[in-house]
């Protein structure tokens, strides 16, 4: 066995064609450490795939699968695969395509299944790649070693099923072999297929990580590093080299696409160093995320996440009575609708809802705005963002909210929540001022800091 075990997962931009996989495959040859290897699906098959369950038309569907075939079949030429490679791709496909040749309308349950197909679709390619590459890797089907709840759509992983699955069926491969496995998969109890949540492959692979007590969780995507803010509306966003798991998780919840939010708590829990490097530019550096560093500025990041509501109840009856907030909390949980931020204040509470995220916006529905009103007058605001500025200490530092009022003196708060964490400060703006906003508080608390 190699010393150290690094778990390797590739984004479905890094697989997205042949080109995109050979660069993969050169960034396994060279570091035997690379043990395992997760791969998403090719990118934009998750979401063509997840398109099925808009049409109940037989031709609407046979077109979405041909899409599918042909980029497949074109990755498989472009590749020079050997004659076996192509067999067991034609096997997946010719599984894909019964399964689409149904008129009945796909239920969550279904959709999990199909959903599967683009991460075994692209695994069955990347390991006959390997292979062919003469990387001794043998491929193993997520769905026998992630075992998760029966969510249908965001599966709970069963982290002590998981372990006991790698324990006696990956590592025993690895003693003389790579592993090549799918992210985003698992199945339940009864062995029916799951999925993890859109993006969820980071996790997948976080989660082998933690079974293997893997010394390095690599995720290799299309961006060089994370950034202190995203650089496409903030040009001076620098590359980070290094932050601690409580400023990544942060950054993740708020909205850095970067990693899926999740990721991290498996490497935390078992102190599992995490690498974010581009496999377009596997020598430029990327982003260290580890448990402890001594370097730890107030600031290193600041997000924007855009599109999200502010609900404000406001109720006499909240002066000096008890149980007003369970109340309102009740019926925000049976419409199924989680809250981000809060303030309160004695008689109205404030909260916000990130209507970014798919079917909030339903759930957000006049039936629960109308519960609500039950209880308390109702205010909804629309088109905010949410601006968060991520660091160390920020619940004990002197200094940080003066210069930020300052700077956005001109702008209208909506609502601000310090304290709660010592890792972040946030508030919500006007969508129209967000990104103002952000280059902004960027130059001041990050640019100006570096030079
Ligand atoms: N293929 C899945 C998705 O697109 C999972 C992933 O790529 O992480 O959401
Ligand atoms: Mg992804």
């Amino acid at each position: 066995m190699p010393d150290l075990i690094k778990v390797a997962k590739f984004g479905g931009t890094s697989v997205a064609d042949a080109e995109a996989m050979k660069r993969c495959a050169s960034i396994i040859e060279v570091d035997r450490d690379k043990r395992v290897i997760v791969v998403s699906a090719t990118s934009g098959t998750t979401n063509l795939l997840s398109s099925l369950s808009e049409t109940e038309d037989p031709s609407e569907r046979l077109a979405v699968y041909r899409q599918i075939e042909q980029k497949h079949l074109e990755i498989l030429n472009n590749l020079n695969s050997p004659k076996e490679t192509g067999n067991n791709l034609q096997i997946v496909l010719n599984e894909l395509r019964e399964k689409i040749t149904t008129s009945e309308p796909y239920d969550i349950r279904a959709m999990d299944e199909l959903l599967s197909f683009g991460e075994r679709l692209s695994s069955t390619l990347f390991t006959g790649l390997l292979n062919d590459k003469g990387i001794d890797a043998e491929f193993i089907d997520a769905r026998d070693i992630i075992k998760t709840d029966s969510e249908f759509g965001h599966a709970e992983p069963l982290v002590d099923l998981i372990r006991k699955k790698v324990t006696d069926q990956l590592v025993p491969k690895l003693k003389t072999k790579r592993v090549v496995t799918q992210g985003f998969i698992g199945s339940d109890k009864n062995g029916t297929t799951t999925t993890l949540g859109r993006g969820g492959s980071d996790y997948s692979a976080a989660l082998l990580a933690e079974a293997l007590d893997a010394d390095v969780l690599e995720i290799w995507t299309d961006v060089n590093a994370i950034y202190s803010t995203d650089p496409r509306i903030c040009p001076e966003a620098i590359p980070i080299t290094e932050m601690t798991f409580d400023e990544a998780a942060e950054l993740s919840f708020f909205g850095a696409k970067v990693l899926h939010p999740a990721t991290l708590k498996p490497a935390i829990r078992k102190n599992i160093k995490v690498y974010v490097g581009s496999s377009i530019h596997p020598n430029q550096p990327g982003t260290w995320i580890v448990k402890n560093i001594t370097q730890k500025p107030i600031i290193r990041a600041i997000s924007l996440r855009p599109e999200q509501t502010l609900i404000t109840v406001h109720s006499l009856d909240m002066l000096h009575r008890h149980g007003f907030l369970a109340k309102l909390f009740q019926i925000l949980a049976d419409f199924n609708i989680s809250v981000d931020l809060v303030t309160t204040s004695e008689v109205s509470v404030s909260l916000t809802i990130d209507t970014n995220q798919k079917g909030m916006h339903k759930r957000l529905s006049p039936e629960m705005l109308l519960e609500l009103e039950k209880i308390a007058h109702v205010k909804v605001e629309r088109e905010l963002a949410l601006i968060a500025l991520v660091g160390n200490n920020l619940d004990s530092t002197a200094g940080v909210s003066g210069p930020l009022f300052n700077l956005l003196d001109s702008i209208n708060i909506r609502m601000i929540c310090h304290g709660a964490s010592s890792h972040n400060l946030c508030f919500l703006v006007n969508e129209s001022e967000a990104t103002g906003v952000v280059r902004k508080l960027h130059e001041h608390f990050i640019s100006k800091k570096v030079s």
